[in-house]
């Protein structure tokens, strides 16, 4: 079922028309109300009206995580705080997160996008769905959970953990459908199994996995696990949250990008020069209805690749190909986004340490994990005589970790000047995740 016919299978002309009105009324407005955007399209020498085509946003600068940092918390903003009914940020930084906020009539939006997604994926208000995405400041949670009441399904407001608890509500109530991360989705299915439980007979049908990168590969054994079907849901919470492309049910092959909402181009992420439709590179996006968080050409940093061909479910939106990578060094453990600047961070404020450090994530049952290996200091390692120095401080960085990015590492620390040292670029991840 198409949740919204008319505007999901817009003629392609029709539909650059509603762009091309939406974006020229999004550049004034940020213009004139954002003072970012003000001093940025003046310093690029671009005016509201030197948009005549969708081609001349081009001409427009990008937005970046950077400007979003620099004006923490609601620099970006173009409505007053009156206006605004709900504020969302990002997982995992150090008081430096992105913040987002909504009008009533942006939710609305987010509501009926994240409609279209599960509509998109086969369900109906005859539906029960599970929704294991975390609740609270993360965009996941209470955006597939407005999105399930505005379709009308029953919605289990389960959120994230408790991982026994949620296999005996899949057992009991018997949901149709699931939403989770990839990953936890075969976490369950495992933890479910060592239960006793045989998964493959609930009675869910469709799984909407999403908020990390997964492979085809991922898909098919989430598949067997659960004995379902299981489809792809992109966002990101600058541009709205989960909800800006989805799978179609019937095409189960890239995510409709919900473009009566969203711009879409693709970029050389080195060069910043724009792809022609088809070519890989970096995602940026255009909000063009968004009231009180718009943002131009916000470049993502996810790679992927638009398909413009048309699709058999008759959506006439184009598709993105599911994310290929990266094109900076944030990790996603476990649904939150880190960065290893972030983690460094954390590090140098930390007495008796050096700042020479690995990172190594990896994933073990389906579960993310990272381990942080540090140099101490000479002085730290020789007055170490007692195990005990060394633990409390051990202790005190994985607390340090959780309590400023919000994940459970572990750390290891190793004797001073025993880890690898780089001549160019550092490079301080390993990441033996294989998926
Ligand atoms: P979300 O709530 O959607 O996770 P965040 O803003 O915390 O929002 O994180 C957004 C990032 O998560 C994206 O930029 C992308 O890197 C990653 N992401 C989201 N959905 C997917 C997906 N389906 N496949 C791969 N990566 C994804
Ligand atoms: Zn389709």
């Amino acid at each position: 079922m198409i949740y919204n016919e008319e505007f999901e299978t817009l003629p392609r002309e029709a539909l650059e028309a509603l762009q091309l009105k939406r974006l020229k009324q999004v550049v004034q407005r940020v213009y004139y109300t954002v003072g970012f955007y003000r001093r940025a399209f003046d310093q690029a020498g671009v005016q509201p009206e030197n948009l005549k085509t969708l081609d001349d946003l081009k001409r427009f600068p990008f937005t970046g995580k950077q400007d979003l940092r620099e004006n923490y918390p609601f620099g970006l903003f173009a409505v007053p705080m009156s206006s605004i009914v709900r504020l969302h940020a990002s997982s995992g930084t150090t008081g430096r997160a992105t913040v987002v906020g909504y009008t009533q009539r942006d939710i609305d939006t987010w509501s009926e996008l994240m409609a279209r997604c599960f509509a998109a994926a086969g369900l109906t208000k005859n539906d029960m769905i599970h929704n294991a995405y975390g609740y609270g400041l993360f965009t996941g949670g209470l955006g597939a959970h407005y999105g399930a009441e505005r379709l009308g399904a029953s919605v289990i407001p389960i959120s994230g953990g408790n991982t026994k608890r949620q296999i005996t509500i899949l057992q009991d109530f018997g949901p149709t459908a699931i939403c989770c991360t990839p990953s936890y989705a075969l976490n369950l299915a495992e933890q479910g199994k060592a239960m006793g439980v045989d998964m493959r007979a609930l009675k869910l049908r469709v799984g909407i996995f999403g908020a990390e990168p997964w492979s085809e590969e991922m898909r098919r054994e989430i598949e067997s696990a659960l004995n379902l079907t299981a489809l792809n849901i992109y966002g990101l919470s600058e541009i709205m949250g989960p909800g800006v492309s989805m799978e179609c049910l019937e095409g189960r092959q890239g995510m409709h990008i919900a473009e009566d909402h969203f711009l879409v181009e693709t970029i050389n992420p080195d060069t910043g020069e724009v792809l022609p439709p088809g070519e890989t590179g970096e995602l940026v996006f255009t909000t063009i209805t968004k009231e009180a968080f718009p943002l131009v050409r916000y470049r993502t940093r996810d790679i992927s690749r638009l398909i413009p061909e048309p699709c058999r479910c008759g959506r006439t939106h184009h598709r993105m190909d599911r994310i290929m990578g990266r094109s900076d060094d944030m990790l996603i453990i476990r649904g939150v986004n880190v960065f290893p600047s972030q983690i460094e961070a954390v590090l140098v404020g930390i007495e008796g340490i050096e700042p020479h450090y690995q990172l190594i994530v990896d994933r073990i049952d389906n579960l993310d994990t990272i381990e942080v290996q540090v140099e101490v200091s000479d002085e730290l390692f020789s007055n170490a005589d007692e195990v005990k120095v060394l633990q409390n401080m051990e202790r005190r960085i994985v607390k340090d970790i959780k309590d400023y990015l919000g994940i459970s590492a572990k750390v290891k620390l190793v004797e001073p000047k025993s880890l690898q040292r780089f001549e160019g670029k550092a490079t301080r991840v390993q990441d033996k995740r294989r998926i």
